[in-house]
């Protein structure tokens, strides 16, 4: 069985973010991640959170990623949910990866959603 993994793509729409060619509305940045608003919100609050290094997926990033990098994108995930003042009533984490998940940008992305009742994910 081959797994989804592909090459990482310098052109994703992330990364241009990453390196400021496009624009985001940033809610939470650290050394190794930024948390930005989605354009097209699923939720009243919908952010996504991304490491800034070039990783695609899940399992990419816990291969590859250093100790400090997946701590600090944990952190940044954390934080950004706390900035928001979603703590209190809850808030879900979401990651597609590959085709099945429909994917649409290929660097590793955490949906932060919340604001409302958000229903039982596998409904
Ligand atoms: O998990 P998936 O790859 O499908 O999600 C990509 C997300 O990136 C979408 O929710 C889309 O609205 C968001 N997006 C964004 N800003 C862009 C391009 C896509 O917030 N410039």
């Amino acid at each position: 069985m081959t797994d989804t993994a592909v090459s990482y793509d310098p052109d994703n729409i992330f990364a241009k973010i990453l390196r400021g060619e496009i624009p985001c509305n940033k809610v939470f940045e650290n050394e190794h991640a930024l948390a930005f608003h989605d354009i097209n919100p699923q939720a009243p609050v919908h952010v996504l959170v991304i490491p800034k290094g070039e990783y695609v997926s899940p399992e990419d990033f816990t291969a590859r990623a250093s100790d400090a990098e997946i701590a600090g994108f944990m952190r940044a995930v954390g934080e950004t949910a706390r900035q928001l003042g979603l703590t209190a009533n809850g808030y879900r984490l979401l990651a597609n990866h590959g085709p099945d998940s429909r994917q649409e940008v290929a660097h590793l992305h955490v949906h932060i959603t919340g604001g409302r009742d958000l229903g039982r994910l596998l409904e």
